[in-house]
């Protein structure tokens, strides 16, 4: 029969977020990968767990597969595990969990910390979508073009950034007039979560970053282009399809209120 692959959630700074199931699944598989297996060991040495720990980082990835799938094939119950937080989520894991799925094998979650999830929870963000977009390009004219690019979506974005970059992401959005949250460091000892109204940060920590993009007045030759659409003969699908095309950032439910109007 073949075995089964974990991706178990650890926590993202407050150790007691490990779930009681994500520590007996830990306890009980025949193998745990880890993408630092030093701090997956403190890890387990905190909760008693004695499984053997293999390292499975961002590195060897690739390569390393396919030992593991005929471990998998042969039966073996494996656990993966990243430094904190969920794996896979910008994290090493994604090629694991898709050659498994490949081959047939059994891939559970173990859900629980993600420090993207939390940080949405906390945002005050008011729309039911929004976009995870891990990180932006470190440096260059590739990473505004990324931004604007998410931007022009119209979702709101969460973003994960290193404490060297924050202060040069935060320059690029404060010149594309979004609204800002900061969630700094959370469920750690500095714990911080803020709206963002200008000024320096401090450069320490973990960070994720929420922005809500600014509501685009429509241009005043727009208006003109709105009320052709809605004299046209077309359906309101038509009509609604053909709104958003004339605005890269309108929102379907949007352009649909105004067909309707
Ligand atoms: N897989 C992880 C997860 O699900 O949260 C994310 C891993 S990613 C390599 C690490 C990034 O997540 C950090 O650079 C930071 O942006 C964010 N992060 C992780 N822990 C955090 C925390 N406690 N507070 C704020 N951001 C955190």
């Amino acid at each position: 029969m073949n075995g089964q692959l974990f991706i178990v959630a650890t926590p993202i700074g407050n150790m007691s977020d490990i779930s009681p199931r994500a520590i007996e699944t830990l306890q009980q598989v025949d193998l745990i990968l880890a993408e630092d297996t030093r701090d997956t060991a403190r890890l387990c040495q905190r909760l008693g767990i004695k499984t053997p720990l293999r390292s499975y980082h961002k590195f060897s990835e690739k390569k390393n597969l396919e030992p593991i799938i005929e471990q998998l094939l042969d039966g073996k119950r494996i656990a993966l595990v990243s430094d904190a937080g969920t794996p896979a989520v910008s994290d090493p894991g994604k090629y694991l969990v898709r050659s498994a799925l490949e081959a047939g094998i059994t891939v559970l979650p173990l859900p629980g910390p993600s420090a993207a999830i939390a940080a949405y929870s906390v945002s005050g963000v008011l729309q039911d979508e929004f976009f995870f977009c891990g990180f932006l390009p470190p440096k260059g004219e590739v990473r505004a073009k990324r931004l604007d690019s998410l931007l022009g979506m119209g979702f709101p974005l969460v973003l994960y950034e290193a404490p060297h970059r924050i202060s040069s992401l935060l320059i690029l959005l404060q010149e594309r007039n979004a609204r800002v949250v900061i969630c700094r460091e959370l469920t750690k000892q500095f714990e911080e979560v803020f709206e963002w109204h200008g000024g320096e940060i401090k450069e320490r920590g973990e960070f994720v970053v929420v922005v809500e993009p600014a509501e685009k007045p429509p241009a005043e030759n727009d208006n003109t282009a709105i009320e052709l659409v809605k004299k046209s003969g077309l359906t309101t699908k038509e009509k609604v399809t053909l709104l958003r095309a004339l605005n890269s950032e309108m929102k379907p439910n949007d352009a649909k209120k105004i067909v309707m109007k």
